[in-house]
């Protein structure tokens, strides 16, 4: 998974620091894989695919940048 960076103030090192997250650019690759199988499987996919985007707008939302010194997140 690549990562994303960025110079941010950290509040904490009380200095600028690179901070970095998980790249949600792969997340757009997956939500296609789960059109495709909801095609080949006559929809029987989309309850999965549903639960599936639950998931993981959950854990998307608690992506946060990470201070890269210290694990501060920002
Ligand atoms: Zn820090």
């Amino acid at each position: 998974m690549s990562m994303l960076q960025k110079q941010a103030f950290c509040p904490s090192c009380r200095r600028p620091t690179l901070h970095q997250k998980a790249n949600a650019e792969q997340n757009k690759t997956f939500t296609t894989g789960h059109a495709i199988l909801s095609v080949f499987t006559c929809g029987l996919w989309i309850p999965i695919a549903i639960a599936w985007a639950i998931w993981h707008g959950m854990t998307l939302g608690t992506q946060k940048y990470h201070c890269t010194q210290c694990g501060h997140a920002s």
